[in-house]
C-alpha cells in the first residue's frame, strides 16, 4: 500500500480557489499519493482583523506537514496589513526562490523560442525587510540588508542546482557600482563561490544593462542568481517572455520546508469567471511532487500538460488565433490536461525526472573567522532646516562637536558630501549627516558626548550610525564627491 504524503493547501483569493480547484482534480487524477490539509489565509483573514493574514492553527499545519501548495492571495490595499507572502517565506525559512521560464515554441507564442533559464532569488534579506522610516518631514527611508551567510547561502545554492540540473553558466547581476557595500558583499561572495565550481562558466553584470539583455536574448542565459528585490522584478520579465506570468512558476525552498505557487496574484479582474490560466500553478504542483518524491506521476502530468497546450488548447491569456485550436477555461482546460494524462508531447521535450531531488539540497557554508571590529566614528543625522538651509553656515556649529581624536569630517545631503563644500548643490533636503571619525579606536561613550552636543544646542537628532572598521578596512561608505 503506498503511504500518501501530507501536504499542506491554500485556496487563496480571486482566481485562487478556481485555479486551485483545477489543479487537484488533475494531481489526483494522475495518482499523486497526497493528503491534502486544508488552511485558510488571505483577505478573509485580513478582513477579521489579523494583520499577518494567516491564522496560527495554519501554521500549526505548515510545521506538521512541512509541505504548502498555495495559491495566490489578495493583500487588502490600505495600511497595516503586512504582505503574508513575504512573512510565510521569512517564518518557514524560505530563502531560495526558484523561478524557471521556459519558453513552449511553437505551443504557445513568444519571441524567445529558444529560452530555457532559471532565477534564482534571494529570498529573505534585501529591502523585503520592510523596516522604514520617516525620520525628517521631507525624507522617507527603507532599511537595504545583506548578510555574508544569506548570500552566501543563496548563490551556494545556485551553483548546485546549477550542477544537479546540468546547467552550465551561473550570471549575478547586482547594483555595485552605486550600492557597493551590500551588492558587493553579492558581487565579492558570488566570485568567491564560483572558484569551487570550476565546471561552471560564471559573469557577472550591472543588474540594469543584465536585465536589456535578458529581455533581448534570454536563450543566452541559464542559470541567474539575485538578490530578492531584483529577483523579484527579473523573474516576472522572464514569466512574460516567455508568453504569459499565468505560465510562472516560484519554489520556495528551505532547510526542511518548501512552498509552492504560480508567480502571478489573485487576478480580480478575471477572478470568478472560470478564465484564468491553472498552468503556473499546476506546473508548481509538479514540482511539489518531485519534492516529495513523486517524480513519476510528476512527469507524467507535465508531459500530459505539454501535449494539450501542444493540441492548441489555450486558456484566453495565451489564445492565438493562429496556434490555438480552441480557447477553453480553467476546468475545461484540467478535463483536457487530465484525457492526456498518459501521452507525450511531440513537438516539445518530454520531461522526466530522477527519482532524487533536483534542487532540494541545502549546500552548508563555512563558518568564518570573524574580523577585528573597532569603533572609529559616528554619523549623526539631524533635521534641519534654519538659515536657508545653508551648510556654509551649519558646518562651522558642528565642527566644533568633534572632540580630541574623533575629527569632524563632513556632512553630507542625500549622500552628497556639501561641507565642506567646493560647490553649492541646487537643492539641499531637511536630512543631513555630520560625521566624525578617529584614526584608531574610541568609545562608545566619545560618540555619546557627540551625540549630547547636538542635543544640547538644540538640534533634532533623528538617527545616528556607529561607524566601524573590519581588520583595518572601513565598514562605511564615502560620502558622494568626499
Ligand atoms: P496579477 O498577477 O494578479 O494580475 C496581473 C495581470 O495578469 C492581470 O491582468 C491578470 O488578469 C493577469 N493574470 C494573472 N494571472 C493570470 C492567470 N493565471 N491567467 C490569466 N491571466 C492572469 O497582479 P496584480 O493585479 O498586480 O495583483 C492582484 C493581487 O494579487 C494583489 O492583491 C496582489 O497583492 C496579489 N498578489 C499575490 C501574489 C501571491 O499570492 N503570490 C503575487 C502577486 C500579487
Amino acid at each position: 500500500m503506498t503511504t500518501k504524503t501530507p501536504i499542506t493547501v491554500a485556496y487563496g483569493d480571486g482566481i485562487g480557489p478556481e485555479i486551485m480547484k483545477a489543479c487537484l482534480k488533475i494531481l489526483l487524477e494522475a495518482g499523486a499519493q497526497i493528503d491534502i490539509e486544508t488552511i485558510e489565509i488571505g483577505e478573509q483573514v485580513y478582513l477579521r482583523g489579523n494583520t499577518s493574514g494567516i491564522e496560527k492553527s495554519s501554521w500549526d499545519s505548515l510545521h506538521c506537514t512541512k509541505v504548502l501548495y498555495k495559491a495566490p492571495i489578495t493583500t487588502p490595499s490600505g495600511g497595516g496589513y503586512k504582505s503574508l507572502n513575504v512573512t510565510i517565506r521569512k517564518m518557514l525559512g524560505l530563502y531560495a526562490n526558484v523561478r524557471p521560464a521556459n519558453s513552449y515554441f511553437p505551443a504557445i507564442e513568444t519571441k524567445h523560442p529558444l529560452m530555457k533559464l532559471v532565477i534564482i532569488r534571494e529570498n529573505e534579506e534585501d529591502l523585503y525587510a520592510g523596516i522604514e522610516y520617516r525620520p525628517t518631514h521631507e525624507s522617507y527611508q527603507s532599511f537595504k540588508m545583506i548578510s555574508r551567510p544569506g548570500s552566501e547561502r543563496i548563490i551556494r545554492f545556485a551553483f548546485d542546482y546549477a550542477r544537479k540540473n546540468n546547467r552550465k553558466k551561473v550570471s549575478c547581476f547586482t547594483k555595485d557600482n552605486i550600492m557597493k557595500m551590500t551588492d558587493g558583499l553579492f558581487h565579492k561572495i558570488f566570485d568567491e563561490v564560483a572558484k569551487e565550481y570550476p565546471d561552471i562558466k560564471t559573469e557577472h553584470m550591472i543588474i540594469d544593462i543584465g536585465t536589456a539583455r535578458v529581455a533581448d536574448k534570454p536563450q543566452k542565459f541559464d542559470v541567474i542568481v539575485l538578490e530578492n528585490l531584483y529577483g523579484d522584478i527579473l523573474s516576472d520579465v522572464t514569466a512574460q517572455l516567455t508568453g504569459s506570468v499565468g505560465l510562472g512558476i516560484s519554489a520556495n525552498i528551505g532547510e526542511d520546508m518548501a512552498m509552492f505557487e504560480a508567480i502571478h496574484g489573485s487576478a480580480p479582474d478575471i477572478a470568478g469567471r472560470g478564465i484564468a490560466n491553472p498552468s503556473g500553478l499546476l506546473l508548481a504542483g509538479v514540482q511539489m511532487l518531485v519534492h516529495i518524491g513523486q517524480p513519476e506521476v510528476a512527469a507524467k502530468i507535465n508531459n500530459a500538460w505539454k501535449r494539450t497546450i501542444e493540441d492548441g488548447i489555450h486558456t484566453g491569456d495565451i489564445y492565438n488565433e493562429d496556434r490555438s485550436e480552441r480557447k477553453v477555461g480553467t476546468m475545461e482546460f484540467a478535463d483536457e490536461v487530465i484525457a492526456r494524462l498518459g501521452e507525450m508531447p511531440e513537438t516539445l521535450r518530454p520531461v522526466h525526472f530522477g527519482s532524487e531531488p533536483v534542487m532540494h539540497n541545502v549546500p552548508t557554508w563555512p563558518i568564518r573567522a570573524r574580523e577585528d571590529k573597532v569603533l572609529v566614528g559616528v554619523d549623526v543625522y539631524i533635521q534641519w532646516e534654519a538659515s536657508n538651509r545653508d551648510p556654509n553656515v551649519l558646518g562651522p556649529i558642528v565642527e566644533q562637536y568633534a572632540q580630541d581624536a574623533v575629527k569632524f569630517t563632513m556632512i553630507t545631503n542625500r549622500g552628497l558630501k556639501v561641507y565642506p563644500m567646493e560647490f553649492a548643490s541646487p537643492f539641499y533636503s531637511d536630512h543631513w549627516r555630520c560625521r566624525y571619525e578617529a584614526t584608531s579606536a574610541i568609545t562608545h561613550q566619545q560618540v555619546l558626548e557627540i551625540i549630547q552636543k547636538f542635543i544640547a544646542a538644540g538640534f533634532d537628532v533623528v538617527g545616528t550610525e556607529n561607524l566601524y572598521t573590519f581588520d583595518g578596512e572601513p565598514g562605511y561608505t564615502l560620502g558622494q564627491g568626499q
